[in-house]
């Protein structure tokens, strides 16, 4: 067996090179730019209205007001979509939408709430100042201008500012092909009603497939195992053979009669790392290689599987993303004494307490055991415990956020 750190410490080592793509933007959401991107034209494109209303000539309303209106002709309409493409001159206006393109002449626009009109003549009640509501082309962002640096993550605010630049095709981290092979024979489908009474119901999947939609990756493809061997190496070698780079495999890997993951991993051509941590939950935690692809073994156990997913899978899968920071920690207080007696490093399931103007303080979940998945449900994060460590009420001590 060895140590958190030690297992750690194989896995960076042996996580492959991120891979560089360039897809389609509608692809491109949750990924990460392994490259800068520039503004390649100015924004707004064009010189636009910022309010329904009329584009005028401040000369021509400059000083108006209730008492003392300004009286133009309207001369035409500039839709948004559909420009005016005569021009705004002396004592003239032009109704206009917001967006719309400002007609040539107009240098300031009035809004409709400041305006009354009557038949073909509009009356301007307020005007405040020289170019008001009008956006200028360029004010936003010049040609060339940066927009986003290396590194940034295309969540849907960035997509739609690439989009309205017109850069369809973007430079980003190649998300990384998932695939998840659960194993159990006793396993039933959570939709199957006629459920037998020794049977349970497969919660593994769901957990494992939305996790990994958590870092931001997904799973292309889930199997699900019956306890043999042969089947086992099959499901491995095809989801090795499809090019994975990461196959999650839930069960199977403990020294049981039917556990056969490790043994059908090894016949498909891989390379252990690791077996067995000294750690709980998730203790036979299996990971091994072959060429770029990593499986890992995931103790059937749903909260071990999860743990194990949390500490090692997650920050595998974010690097190979483009990201190193996906685990969030806090510093919170203890509110009662928490121990490890035991002889591997305790990841222990707490929730956490806010109180305003506070250190956060967490309680313990009261049962912690790896079939539990109360355990995780009701915590916020968890507390590493070195065997032998002890927390007093009050120590502080650092949270691993789920
Ligand atoms: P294993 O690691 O295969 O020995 O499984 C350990 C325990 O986890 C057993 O009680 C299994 O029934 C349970 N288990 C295994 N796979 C799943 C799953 N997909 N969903 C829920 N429980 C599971
Ligand atoms: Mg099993």
């Amino acid at each position: 067996m060895i140590s958190v750190q030690e297992a750690l410490r194989i896995l960076r080592d042996n996580i492959p090179e991120p891979r560089k793509i360039i897809i389609p933007l509608e692809e491109a959401y949750c990924c990460f730019l392994f490259e800068e991107i520039r503004a390649p034209e100015s924004s707004p494109r064009y010189t636009n209205s910022a309010m329904d209303g009329f584009a005028v000539r401040w000369i021509d309303c400059k000083g108006a007001g209730k008492d003392n209106p300004a009286t133009l002709q309207i001369i035409g309409e500039s839709q948004a979509g559909i420009p005016f493409d005569g021009e705004v001159t002396v004592g003239t206006a032009v109704r206009i939408s917001t967006g719309a393109m400002l007609p040539a002449g107009a240098d300031s626009v009035v809004r409709v709430e400041d305006t009354s009109e009557n038949k073909s003549q509009v009356e301007v009640l307020d005007i405040r100042s020289l170019g008001q509501d009008v956006r200028s082309a360029g004010e936003e962002f010049k040609e060339g201008e940066k927009l986003f640096s290396k590194g940034y993550r295309l969540g849907s605010r960035e997509l739609a500012l690439l989009a309205s630049f017109g850069i369809y095709q973007v430079p980003v981290y190649a998300p990384p092909k998932v695939s998840l092979l659960v194993t159990g024979t006793e396993l039933a489908s959570p939709a199957d009603q006629a459920i037998q009474p020794h049977q349970i119901r497969d919660s593994n999947s769901i957990m494992l497939a939305n996790a990994v939609r958590e870092v931001g990756a997904s799973v292309h493809a889930r199997m699900h195992v019956e306890d043999s061997l042969d089947h086992t190496i099959q499901a491995v070698q095809q989801a090795a053979d499809s090019g994975d780079d990461i196959i999650l495999c839930s069960g199977g890997v403990s020294v049981g009669k039917h556990d056969h993951v490790k043994d059908a991993a090894l016949a498909a051509g891989f390379t252990e790392l690791f077996w067995k941590i000294r750690q709980k939950p998730g203790k036979p935690l299996f990971v091994c290689k072959r060429d770029n692809t990593l499986l890992f073994g995931l103790p059937g156990n749903p909260v071990s599987a999860f743990m194990c997913f949390h500490n090692y899978v997650r920050p595998v899968i974010a690097e190979l993303l483009g990201t190193s920071s996906v685990n969030r920690t806090i510093t919170a207080k203890t509110t009662e004494m928490v121990v490890n007696n035991g002889k591997r490093t305790n990841f222990i399931r707490v929730g956490i307490e806010n109180k305003p103007n506070e250190v956060t303080l967490i309680n313990e979940i009261a049962q912690q055991g790896s079939h539990m998945l109360s355990s995780i449900v009701n915590a916020d994060g968890y507390i590493v415990l070195e065997p032998g460590e002890n927390l007093r009420p009050g120590s502080l001590v650092e949270v691993y956020l789920f």
